[in-house]
């Protein structure tokens, strides 16, 4: 007898053998590390709400977070000072623009959202920072108990892009310039730096996100890591704005909040439903992996995971 399960087994193994072979995009190498990266990684993972891992191909491959750790931060600082405070240094407001963009909020100098780059350094400031409590020690506890396992950092990751991170300095410095912030987004960024710098595999991505879908709480630990409510802030936040300049045709597309990094990881979330994640390295001109983009498409379609279906 063929049962869901089978059908989603079935599914992720059918379409990791469809986009395998796909090899268009290329690996990132503005920081210097990731270009060492494997290209032709390519792993699918899905984690269900009562806990069940479904996955295929290089599903337990080890690769860093980037940009796929700003909706966890974003959680623990909503978590840590409510959604009205957080808003008050970073909007929630899809900017159109990409990752790196250079480009604050005219009038308040707030970044546009949390899934940018500016947007990501201030929320990591945000993160409260005390003795007993150092600031990415909480960030790594928070980021292992959305995974369920304890992470760690890659320290050539680290250290590669801490060595060229220019750019993100430069974020920092004019965040600060803008005017007076609770924190100081300069002395973060290393903190920023490290977070991107967290390894994880595929598995570990599906379950953060499933835990994002089963309201904070993470299926296979049972570990309530944010608030319910929260948790739904944050999968709108996604939705909105988690695929920078591509967020619309992605809702569109795809129909579930999803966030890109550019080491190749992505993750999805279908709300009381599964956390979905993808590796593979090669990126489309977004930063998004182009074989993850495809498989999770295909996935939602052929699954009928789009949000707004009425099935
Ligand atoms: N660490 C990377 C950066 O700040 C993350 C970017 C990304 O994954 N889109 O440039």
């Amino acid at each position: 007898m063929s049962t869901a399960a089978d059908a989603v087994t079935d599914a992720l193994r059918e379409l990791h053998a469809r986009f395998a072979g796909l090899r268009d995009g290329l690996v990132a190498d503005y920081i210097p590390q990731l270009a060492l990266t494997d290209p032709d990684a390519f792993g699918l993972a899905l984690i269900s709400m009562d806990g069940h891992r479904y996955s295929a191909g290089d599903a337990a491959a080890p690769f860093t977070l980037q940009s796929v750790s700003k909706p966890f931060v974003y959680a623990l600082a909503l978590s840590a000072l409510g959604l009205d405070e957080v808003c008050r240094w970073v909007n929630a407001e899809p900017s159109g623009e990409a990752y790196n963009a250079v480009s604050l909020e005219p009038g308040t100098g707030r970044p546009d959202n949390a899934m940018v780059n500016a947007g990501a350094i201030i929320t990591t400031a945000l993160i409260p920072d005390t003795p007993d409590a150092p600031r990415f020690d909480r960030i790594l506890d928070g980021l292992s108990r959305f995974a369920g396992r304890r992470l760690d950092v890659d320290e050539q990751v680290y250290a590669s892009e801490a060595a060229t991170g220019d750019r993100n300095r430069a974020l920092a410095y004019l965040l600060r310039s803008t005017g007076p912030l609770p924190v100081d987004p300069v002395a973060a960024i290393d903190t920023y730096f490290a977070q991107c710098a967290v390894r994880v595999t595929a598995l570990d991505l599906a379950a953060m996100a499933a835990t994002l879908a089963h309201g904070g709480v993470n299926p296979l630990t049972g570990d309530a890591v944010v608030p319910e409510p929260v948790a739904a802030q944050v999968l709108a936040v996604m939705a909105t704005c988690g695929m920078y300049d591509a967020s619309g045709d992605w809702l569109l597309r795809v129909g579930l909040p999803a966030k890109s990094g550019v080491s190749g990881g992505l993750i999805a979330a279908g709300p009381a439903r599964f956390g979905l994640a993808a590796y593979s390295p090669r990126l489309d001109p977004t930063g998004t992996s182009v074989r993850g983009r495809a498989a999770l498409g295909a996935l939602s379609e052929r699954l009928g995971l789009h949000l707004m279906h009425n099935p």
